[in-house]
């Protein structure tokens, strides 16, 4: 039977940074997750690196602060996965907020930037027109621009996980879903299956790591870990439009009769447009955006640009994704309020659980842990390891110039990037938009000769 010093069960942003966290610290440890390395939470959120200018309306100034601090950490580490742009968010009559209300929002969030956003600035009705040409002119006193991140989530991820794994005393399983831990003496059993082959393996582990993001709730009573639910789920969605289906020059926040934010933010030849937040009633892994979550987009679209002609038909493909948000500490039984904040839990001796928090600040979550977890393996935990470059870039870059894709290239990406099925490659090594079964051809190269490398 194998031995790690660590085992994490769930390959999103907060497994992958986990992962590489104690890598570098010299640690040896397992990652294994169910489906594709990334392919659940954190391919599905907003792809924005931010502070979070609404959690300013809640005094929540620490946690924007460490967010924007994180936020302008990646732009600096991984210019191909992220790029920095403007958003406007266009005050009408009936808007919440005055101009100076704004204004003085937008300034306080330069400020906890510690002056490292571009400056944020205010228009006036002309000038808010001439860079948004097709928003409603009826009622429109300008807007507020300030800048945030735009960062490809999955690819963020992978690269963790790739820098990870150049240390040799890491592994990384996807396909394969943890199906029981025992507790030892002095650790953990771990028990896990590949999902595409009947073999089972067991491994042994000093300690045990949940980051299995909206999961936790339903998987840890399953398998023996003393748990009371602690998740608050909403779904949430997205489209991808194509491009030139709303005339606009940058990215704009649209704030909902419901009092939601809508982000209609332009990237990768596409417009990205969402979210949503509704109750779950669905089946949450490979969760999909429904017919009635689009028509909401749809129609919050409309009510801002009325002459933009949009339709079923300008959406290039949709995806959707859970929020792993914790709830506050309240009297036993209340419903309690939900916190951006991460929650790390120790439900045993030898486990660890991690919910909640921001994708923008998974170094920050992954830090807190590593830090307690290091030491008590006998190592001293280095904090300035994970400031440092990742090693292994992805060979499709999200952003930036592309190359040519070759089948030789597809292979070599097939080899070195962890790739398993067809649609990993599409959806997460190549980024690209369109729904992987629909596709004749990928970037010029027919898709029979691409199945064939499997
Ligand atoms: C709609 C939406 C928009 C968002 N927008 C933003 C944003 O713009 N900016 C931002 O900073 N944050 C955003 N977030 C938050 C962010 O996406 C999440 O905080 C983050 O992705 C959570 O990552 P995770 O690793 O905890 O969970 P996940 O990415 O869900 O990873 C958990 C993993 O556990 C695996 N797993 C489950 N069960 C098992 C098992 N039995 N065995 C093995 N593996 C298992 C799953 O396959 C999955 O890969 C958004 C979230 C949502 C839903």
């Amino acid at each position: 039977m194998k031995n790690f010093d660590v085992v994490i069960i769930g390959g999103g942003i907060n497994g992958c940074g986990l992962l590489r966290d104690l890598a570098l610290n010299g640690v040896s440890a397992l990652l294994i997750d169910k489906g594709d390395f990334s392919s659940q939470t954190s391919q599905a959120s907003s792809k924005m690196l931010h502070g979070g200018i609404r959690y300013l309306e809640n005094f929540d100034f620490g946690l924007v602060q460490e967010a924007l601090e994180e936020k302008n950490l990646w732009l600096k580490l991984t210019p191909h996965l992220c790029f920095e742009r403007e958003f406007y968010l266009p005050l009408y009559k009936y808007s919440k907020y005055l101009p100076w209300m704004l204004g003085t929002g937008l300034m306080l969030y330069d400020f906890l930037s510690h002056f490292q956003n571009r400056p944020h600035g205010m228009l006036g009705v002309e000038e808010t027109l001439k860079t948004l040409p097709s928003i409603d002119p009826k009622g429109l006193r300008g807007a507020g621009k300030y800048y945030d991140g735009v960062v490809d989530d999955a690819k963020l991820s992978l690269e963790c996980l790739y820098d990870a794994l150049l240390e040799p005393q890491v592994e990384a399983l996807s396909y394969h879903e943890v199906l029981s831990t025992t507790q030892t003496s002095d650790g953990y059993e771990v028990t896990f299956q590949n999902t595409r082959a009947p073999q089972k393996e067991t491994v042994r582990a000093k300690y045990i790591v949940f980051t299995t993001g909206p999961f936790t709730d339903d998987l840890l009573p399953k398998l023996g870990i003393p748990w009371t639910p602690q998740l608050v789920p909403s779904k949430g969605i997205h489209l991808w439009l194509k491009p030139g289906s709303i005339e606009v020059k940058g990215s704009v926040v649209l704030t909902t009769k419901d009092n939601r934010v809508v982000f209609v933010i332009p990237q990768r030849d596409a417009i990205l447009v969402g979210t949503t937040e509704t109750k779950v009633d669905q089946e949450i892994f490979d969760i999909k955006a429904t017919t009635e979550d689009v028509d909401y987009l749809l129609n919050v679209l409309q009510q801002y640009f009325p002459n933009a002609p949009l339709d079923h038909s300008s959406i290039i493909s949709t995806f959707a994704g859970v929020r792993p948000l914790a709830r506050e500490e309240g009297p036993a039984n209340s419903l309690g309020k939900v916190s951006r904040h991460h929650k790390i839990y120790r439900p045993t001796s030898h486990s660890y659980v991690m919910i909640g928090g921001k994708y923008t600040t998974f170094r920050k979550m992954t830090q807190e842990l590593a830090q307690e977890i290091v030491p008590r393996l006998g190592l001293r935990y280095k904090p300035n390891l994970t400031l440092n470059p990742l090693r292994q870039h992805s060979l499709m870059p999200t952003f930036g110039e592309k190359p040519e894709l070759s089948v030789e290239m597809v292979k070599k990406i097939i080899e070195t990037e962890r790739v398993t099925t067809f649609e990993d490659l599409i959806k997460r090594r190549l980024s690209l938009l369109e729904d992987p079964h629909g596709l004749k051809e990928v970037m010029g190269i027919p898709v029979k000769e691409i199945l064939a490398l499997f």
